[in-house]
């Protein structure tokens, strides 16, 4: 048996949070030895989880969104108002 760089993105989440069957992970690991791609994409994906649960509850900088809509296949991140001072 063998996963997709698809399954692998949809398993990511429960991957980083120790959910999977030890099966399913063994299989994710094998795969992400193997896959660049996949092995940057949980990279960006555990330092996005690290950084959100650093930052205070304030709104993203446009350029941190702006970059992260791209990283999430978006086209254009929703307009922002300017800070208010
Ligand atoms: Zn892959």
């Amino acid at each position: 048996m063998n996963v997709t760089c698809k399954q692998v993105a949809e398993l990511l989440a429960d991957y980083l949070n120790e959910e999977l069957e030890s099966e399913q992970k063994n299989l994710l690991d094998w795969h992400l030895c193997g896959c660049v791609p996949c092995k940057i994409y949980l990279v960006q994906y555990r330092e996005v989880i690290i950084t959100c649960r650093k930052l205070p509850d304030a709104p993203l900088p446009t350029e941190f969104s702006s970059r992260l809509a791209k990283l999430l296949g978006c086209k254009e991140p929703p307009p922002q108002e300017p800070p208010t001072e």
